[in-house]
């Protein structure tokens, strides 16, 4: 292909960042670290290794994941409690505060809601921030690992990749069939998992994380909370996935209940105002 002339020209072109997010409504932060700081906890669950475990978080209080035993990769699904069908919605919170979250952001919720569900209010690994390589900790770009994929690149039939370990958890956590919990399976936050695009051909890569058993994230419940943890069968995915070659750890859920008072001028956020006329 011929080059133009203005090539140079056209790649100098400035980028533009495609969602200003400074009129997005800020998360009070020293509020929820009022919260957080008198919590008292209420509940707990462990995802065992290349399974998923499911938990409850009532809107206004506080869960944590946490590295146990070993390094170890979480893919996280969360949805509104009482209606399956707002979840969270990986490529907007992407759009929003970019390929991976740390302190002070939030996971957004689908339309038409679209909504903070979910707002990070503590996290261990803030310190990790972009490696030499372009790596971050936190994606919200990957889907989740998959056996169709899996069949696909290398076939045969793997059954404990975290979109079957998602779907299993739901389905007994719901009553629905796995036929039926299956499409309320959706992409995931990757938590500890640190992964980036390569410089030369913008592949998507991951590397061993930097999680050790200590690290955790603590997240805020905007609103009633559903959700789902796989320990994902690539362990701390330095290596491979979609395998049981990988050593893998569990990973802990713990729910806590805010310290009292400290939520008074903290609200719900409502659904998403726009009226969805669609110009009609
Ligand atoms: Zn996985």
């Amino acid at each position: 292909m011929p080059i133009p002339d203005d090539a140079a020209a056209r790649r100098a072109i400035q980028p533009v960042i495609c969602y200003p997010v400074e009129t997005l409504p800020k998360p009070d932060l020293a509020t929820y670290s009022r919260a957080r700081a008198g919590m008292t906890k209420i509940g707990e669950t462990l995802a065992p290794a290349r399974d998923a475990a499911t938990f409850e978080v009532p809107a206004g209080h506080i869960f944590r994941i946490s590295s146990v035993e070993g390094p170890q990769v979480g893919d996280l699904n969360l949805w509104n409690l009482n209606d399956l069908s707002e979840r969270f919605y990986s490529g907007k919170t992407r759009a929003l505060h970019g390929t991976h979250v740390d302190t002070g952001d939030r996971l957004w919720t689908s339309f038409p809601t679209l909504r903070p569900m979910a707002t990070i209010i503590h996290d261990t690994l803030d310190w990790y921030g972009f490696d030499e390589f372009g790596g971050g900790v936190h994606d919200v770009i990957g889907t989740r690992c998959d056996p169709y994929t899996g069949n696909l690149l290398q076939g045969g039939q793997y059954h404990y990749c975290c979109h079957s370990n998602l779907t299993r958890a739901l389905s007994d956590h719901t009553g629905l069939s796995l036929a039926e919990a299956e499409p309320h399976v959706h992409d995931v936050m990757n938590v500890f998992m640190c992964t980036g695009f390569t410089h030369d051909t913008g592949q998507y890569f991951m590397k061993a994380s930097p999680v050790r058993p200590g690290d955790y994230i603590d997240f805020f419940a905007e609103i009633d909370l559903l959700g789902a943890l796989s320990a994902c069968p690539g362990g701390d995915c330095g290596s491979e996935h979609s395998s049981d070659t990988a050593p893998c750890f569990p990973l802990k859920i713990e729910v806590f209940a805010p310290a009292a008072g400290t939520l008074d001028s903290w609200q719900s956020p409502p659904p998403n105002g726009y009226d969805r006329s669609h110009g009609r």
